[in-house]
């Protein structure tokens, strides 16, 4: 007998997965590079530069929980404190490691072989890289030329669907979603999905409330951005009481780890800390936008999270990534034909972002001069 053919017993979705377009390694890059990692600006991936709150930092040195037990798979505690955040019931919300794990989880529950969603390209990959894991269809409704939605195309699509995808402020582009919009997209029956991981760094009012008191409604938020908790994993999800309690029952148990949870929980009595940072980001955010626009080669696109888009007249993304590289400045270039002339940063401190606007400026000048 043939052994095992790990590719013919795949099932079919799986044999042609695209790659997740996932960060290159710090250290990896820097070696190619030749640069120091330690003086590494690293604005590539939305991460908060100046790392976790004081709390947390004291919680994780001296984590006294019994971590050879397994967690509090209710995740009470953690639940209570967010709730307590957002003003709603623990009931509407639920926590999974990084909101990745409840983006997949929401496809586990509810898109199956031949389901579709709506997207509105540019716009996070996890979502398609979860439907081809799950062998669902995406009907891309792309952003117009201004980033704006194309909203009857939106909802004519959503009354074909199963679910709708929405990041606001959406990644890459930092812009927002209408809440006319939202009214529109919960009328067709889909389930809509509003991804708000940087909606700490917006000035409007998160859904997270509504989300709680509507059903069709999910809003997704994270411990990674204004938390500074990337590397621990760490996202929640808000929803009606009846279906985060089929969130619960149909979640991996232990999802979240013991070490993820206590940092959790520091985070957000460490929130008047966290708060004021965000509030630097996105002054930060603005003053980085206004500076970039006055370079003529440059056009930045008005942004809400903590990052800005750029669109480029000299070079492409790839030739100012790479030159950034060498400066020791990691940033985002995404690959897709319609993105070539951009690149994305991520706001860091505000001393950072002045050797970025110099590197950029620089870089500039040498692109016009050859
Ligand atoms: N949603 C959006 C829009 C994001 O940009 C990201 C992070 N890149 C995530 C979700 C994932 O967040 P987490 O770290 O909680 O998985």
């Amino acid at each position: 007998m043939a052994r095992f053919d790990p590719v013919e017993g795949l099932r079919p979705a799986l044999r042609t997965l695209p790659e997740y377009q996932a960060l290159e390694d710090l250290e990896e890059v820097a070696a190619r590079y030749g640069v120091d990692p330690a003086d590494v600006i690293k604005i590539d991936g939305n991460e908060n530069a100046w790392g976790p709150s004081p709390r947390v930092i004291e919680v994780l040195r001296k984590l006294d929980y019994h971590v050879e037990w397994y967690g509090d798979d209710n995740q009470t505690a953690l639940r209570a404190a967010l709730a307590g955040r957002l003003g709603v019931p623990a009931d509407c919300v639920i926590a999974g490691s990084g909101s990745d794990e409840l983006i997949d989880q929401i496809f586990r529950m509810y898109l199956g072989t031949g389901d579709a969603i709506v997207t509105a390209s540019p716009t996070f990959g996890m979502y398609a890289f979860d439907a081809s894991l799950h062998g669902a269809r995406v009907v891309d409704v792309p952003l117009r030329d201004d980033w704006t939605f194309d909203e009857d195309a939106m909802v004519a699509a959503a009354r074909e669907a199963k679910a709708v995808f929405i990041p606001s402020p959406n990644n890459p582009t930092g812009t927002l979603l209408p809440v006319t919009l939202v009214d529109r997209l919960l009328e067709t029956g889909a389930l809509l999905v509003v991804d708000e991981a940087y909606i700490e760094f917006a000035d409007v009012a998160s859904l997270a409330a509504r989300a709680a008191a509507e059903d069709g409604l999910i809003v997704l938020r994270t411990l990674s951005k204004w938390g500074a908790l990337a590397g621990l994993r760490i996202g929640y999800g808000v929803m009606s009481p009846a279906m985060a309690d089929l969130f619960r029952r149909a979640k991996q148990p232990y999802n979240v780890n013991a070490a993820a949870e206590a940092a959790a929980i520091a985070a957000i009595e460490d929130a008047a800390v966290l708060d004021e940072r965000a509030r630097i980001v996105a002054s930060e955010r603005e003053r980085v936008t206004r500076e970039l626009a006055r370079l003529e080669w440059i056009e930045p696109v008005p942004s809400q999270a903590s990052f800005v888009l750029m669109k480029l007249a000299r070079g492409d993304g790839r030739t100012l990534r790479d030159e950034l590289r060498k400066r020791g400045i990691f940033t985002r270039y995404f690959k897709s034909s319609r993105l070539r002339d951009y690149l994305r940063i991520s706001i860091a401190k505000p001393e950072q972002n002045d050797r970025v606007l110099a590197a950029i400026a620089q870089i500039g000048e040498e692109l016009a001069h050859g």
